[in-house]
């Protein structure tokens, strides 16, 4: 068992129904939990722990959770936006994804990840193909948390046309919902409970409502939640109106699929009466404002759900703008959301900051395991050196700003130490669980190999990015 106490630092954490700072505080770590949080003259001596870390001019927080991520897709950033929401699913993103494999998938999850650790992401919620490659190869050892899923549709991946009632094909459905319960009765659990698995049904509509049934059950079967997209915009109600005359929530409502078990993601295509009716129902919500403001040009209905009385949560999703970044995703969040509603006090940033640790963890299930610094619960830590221009000065009194300034002002880059599971990972910027030269490096080559295998669909998809292309002005 080894043990770290790291000290001298200001400790921000969620507690209670807000955010406590300590300065002057310390963790104290043994094995894989904290067990100690205080000042650090309260803490006993240096000599009583195998390591001690100096956090002087340092914040000392819970490790980010990433509430919905795709990681593997991290390959095709800079390749779908500037385009119609219409287009944007099977005309851009697809013709690229539909020529992923198993490397590809790895690679470009490697690198997500990477990038995420490096801004203090500890707990990754990730949702796609290949899952169990992934679980192994990329979330057990680089040694992260990681809450994941297969994502389940009954679609094939060929080129679809807008307004067409997509086909479903129920083979396509069986393999992966097959692929799902597998991932979770291999990895579940595993990697010193690091990693646990959940169902990913994709959306309504793109699977029949047999196959939504059938994962509800598994669900409950498993006692593990249900993470799906809902309500995304114009293409999917197109397709619910066609198929079902209804909108993904009344749909949803119909069927009985609301409840405490669900984790709904996005939610901007519903009305604030359907909001009512998710939270009251004890669903709960993830908000990517970053990657849904660049590729809807929305912004997620966040305050509205909260203030509904609903736990919510952030996600950076897919190639979000400022990268797979939960700062980022913390400024998207509380900016756009107090545009959106004309309103200053919205998301306050305690509040925000609140989204991307305990909320995120309560959201998935893991409340009782991460998203704070408490005695008790699992070592995610990481560490912010604060010396630097834009996070000066630091004030304890008559206003506190360490918080806001974390929330408005840090970027990311200054994590220097990451510790997950009571393991350090990152240290003085450097990651150790991974060789960094070499995911930047194979993630190069891999996506100038996935361009190639997919150039003529992307071509033939003929969107918006390839006119821009072809005008000579991108
Ligand atoms: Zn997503």
């Amino acid at each position: 068992v080894s043990s770290i106490l790291i000290r001298d630092g200001w400790i921000v954490t969620p507690k209670g129904e807000g955010v406590q700072v300590i300065q002057e505080g310390a963790v104290a770590i043994e094995g894989s939990k904290i067990v100690a949080v205080g000042r650090s003259e309260d803490m006993g001596s240096k000599g009583s722990y195998e390591i001690t870390i100096d956090a002087s001019k340092k914040a000392i927080l819970p490790g980010f959770i990433d509430a919905h991520i795709h990681t593997s897709l991290s390959l095709v950033r800079g390749l779908a936006q500037d385009v119609a929401e219409s287009e944007w699913m099977h005309r851009t993103v697809g013709p690229f994804t539909r020529h992923y494999d198993r490397d590809t998938a790895l690679v470009g999850s490697k690198l997500c990840v990477l990038e995420a650790i490096k801004s203090g992401t500890t707990c990754f919620c990730d949702y796609g193909a290949f899952m169990s490659h992934l679980g192994r190869e990329v979330f057990a050892k680089s040694g992260v948390r990681a809450d994941i899923c297969t994502t389940i549709n009954e679609m094939g991946t060929g080129p679809r046309r807008a307004g067409e009632l997509y086909e479903f094909d129920a083979d396509i459905g069986e393999e992966k919902i097959k692929s799902n319960l597998e991932l979770i009765q291999t990895l579940h659990g595993t990697a010193d409970g690091r990693i646990t698995c959940h169902f990913g049904p994709q959306a309504a509509d793109m699977m029949s409502k047999e196959l939504l049934l059938r994962v509800k059950e598994l669900a409950q079967e498993y006692n593990v939640p249900i993470h799906m997209h809902i309500a995304q915009g114009g293409r999917e109600r197109a397709q619910m109106t066609k198929r079902y005359g209804m909108s993904t929530v009344q749909f949803l409502r119909k069927i009985d699929y609301l409840s405490q078990n669900l984790i709904a993601v996005h939610c901007h295509d519903s009305t604030e009466e359907e909001i009512q009716t998710l939270v009251q129902n004890g669903v709960r919500m993830v908000g990517c404002p970053g990657s849904i403001g660049l590729i809807d040009g929305v912004v997620p209905p966040l305050q509205d759900f909260i203030s509904a009385g609903g736990t919510a949560a952030l996600g950076s999703d897919q190639c979000p703008p400022d990268g797979h970044n939960m700062f980022s995703q913390m400024k998207y969040a509380a900016i756009l959301n107090k545009v959106k509603h004309q309103d200053p006090t919205v998301l306050p940033s305690w509040k925000v900051f609140r989204l991307a640790t305990i909320e995120a963890a309560k959201c998935h299930g893991l409340g009782d395991k991460v998203g704070s610094l408490e005695v008790g619960k699992k070592a995610d830590v990481i560490l912010l050196n604060l010396d630097s221009p834009h996070l000066t000065p630091r004030l304890g009194r008559p206003i506190r700003n360490i918080v806001p300034n974390i929330v408005h002002l840090a970027t990311g880059s200054e994590v220097s130490t990451v510790i997950v599971d009571g393991h350090i990972i990152m240290d003085d910027s450097q990651v150790r669980t991974m060789d960094e030269k070499r995911v930047v490096s194979d993630a190069q080559d891999t996506a100038e190999e996935l361009a190639r295998r997919a150039e003529a669909d992307v071509i033939e998809a003929d969107s918006g990015l390839v006119r821009m292309m072809r005008e000579g002005r991108l």
